[in-house]
């Protein structure tokens, strides 16, 4: 039986791009099915650290929209203080262009792409796998699953397991353009106001991304938490876009001037954030799931382009090698993913509960200590990760061990009473 590629992509996100274009540029045949038309709005922060720049093999700075310098920091709106940054600490840009970027780059490199086609399920046998559409069947020896957070592909191949909800809401928002200018440098971030749970506020061009997102279930809080943002935004005691910490605290840290009042919001959307929590399989014969179909994201900061990225890359090189008779099947991806990614994605999980448990006290440690500071820009740009916080301890592994169990379990306790308290709100009194 003919087939209509060597390896079909499902998904014409970051993971799906970098797949095809790793695969394309060495000469393999790849298909992508893409559910919509490109350049297509995708909801998301699409803030870009150093460690995603430097895994994509090609400069992506022509869809750069702003570099940020400065965060300002704030727990449940309050104690607020701004970190800055000499080196821009990460770039934000629009996904309908960085997207559309990457994906013209795979078709340049020579994969096709079909438009409109929306993967339903996928089949396999000995020989081939069967990607099921609405209109046709398209065949191909391997297939990557990258079609996002409620992955076809990933439940038709029975890769969804461990697999925790989060959610984020996300609006662009326009203000005053002076005003847009002046924080053009600067991301807002509040954490800490309730477990897992963080508000954002990410520079654009020529407006502001603003959202909030947390565990799935503390969905219900989540609108009266984005309120509350913009109410900050716009009253509260945030930091002008050149003033330093110490300046701001001098005057309050109020400076009305610098207000950010929302003009119009456009485009609110909530959109699922998977987190795998467990080691896992992440192929099954023929078929692998990559990025947000994995569940590959950051527990601690819901960031997924790295992992969609590096993850594409991975199911590409298990892809060469299986096609090129050097591996008899596609297990060394699975291998890859959770000794590189999910060893990472853990820990942070782990981080998370430490942060969940005691979260003003490292809002101070960041404020407070500079080598703390220093750390999180270097987890930002790729230069440590979070595993070095266990190798940190040395021969005291086990008291971080015990650490991170206690966390969990206060995390666990907190986010419990939270939801219970957040759903006696939401129930009319009798
Ligand atoms: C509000 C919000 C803010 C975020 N902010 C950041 C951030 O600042 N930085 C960061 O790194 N990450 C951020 N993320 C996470 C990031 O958006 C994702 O992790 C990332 O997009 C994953 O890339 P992907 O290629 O796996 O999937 P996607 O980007 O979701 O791409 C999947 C593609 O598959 C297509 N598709 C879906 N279903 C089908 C189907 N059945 N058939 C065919 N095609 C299909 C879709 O149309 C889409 O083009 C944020 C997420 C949210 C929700």
């Amino acid at each position: 039986m003919t087939t209509d590629a060597d390896v079909i992509v499902a998904g014409a996100g970051p993971a799906g791009s970098i797949a095809a274009y790793t695969l394309a540029r060495q000469g393999i045949s790849v298909l992508i099915l893409e559910k919509t038309q490109f350049p297509r709005y995708k909801v998301c922060g699409a803030g870009l650290t150093h460690k995603i720049l430097a895994e994509i093999p090609f400069d992506v700075s022509p869809v750069f929209e702003t570099s940020v310098h400065n965060i300002v920091f704030s727990s449940g709106f309050k104690e607020v203080f701004k970190r800055t940054s000499a080196e821009p600490m990460l770039y934000c840009t629009m996904r309908d262009k960085f997207d559309h970027f990457l994906l013209r780059k795979a078709i340049e490199a020579g994969a096709k792409i079909l438009y409109d086609v929306k993967v339903t399920g996928v089949k396999q046998d000995q020989e081939m796998a069967v990607v099921e559409t609405p209109g046709r069947s398209y065949c191909s020896r391997l297939v990557i699953g990258a079609d996002g957070a409620s992955s076809a592909v990933a439940r038709s191949a029975d890769l969804r397991k461990h697999i925790m909800p989060g959610l984020a809401w996300e609006a662009e928002v326009t203000a005053d353009p002076a005003i847009v200018k002046a924080y053009s440098q600067t991301v807002f971030l509040d954490w800490g106001a309730f477990p897992g749970g963080y508000g954002w506020v990410f520079p654009k061009k020529d407006h502001f991304s603003i959202g909030v997102g947390g565990p799935a279930s503390l969905t219900k809080g989540m609108m009266n938490y984005y309120d509350g943002l913009v109410a900050y935004l716009a009253d509260g005691p945030w930091l002008s876009g050149s003033g330093t910490a110490a300046t701001n605290a001098a005057s309050g840290g109020r400076n009305r001037a610098y207000s950010i009042r929302v003009f119009e919001t456009l485009s609110m959307k909530a959109w699922p954030i998977p987190v795998r929590v467990e080691k896992s399989l992440f192929h099954n014969a023929r078929v692998m799931v990559a990025g947000d179909a994995g569940g590959l994201t950051d527990p601690l900061t819901g960031e997924g382009i790295y992992y969609a990225v590096r993850s594409g890359k991975l199911a590409a090189e298990a892809s060469l090698k299986f096609l090129g008779s050097a591996a008899p099947s596609l297990a060394s991806y699975s291998e890859a993913v959770n000794d590189e990614l999910m060893t990472e994605l853990l820990e942070a999980n782990r981080i998370k509960y430490l942060f969940n448990a005691v979260p003003l006290k490292i809002h101070r440690l960041v404020r407070d200590n500079d080598r703390v500071w220093r750390a999180f820009g270097k987890v930002l740009r790729g230069e440590r990760w979070y595993a070095d916080v266990r190798k940190g301890f040395g021969k005291w592994k086990m008291l971080w061990r015990l650490t991170c169990l206690i966390s969990k379990w206060v995390s666990d306790y907190r986010e419990k009473r939270f939801a219970s308290r957040i759903k006696h709100q939401a129930e009319p009194s009798q």
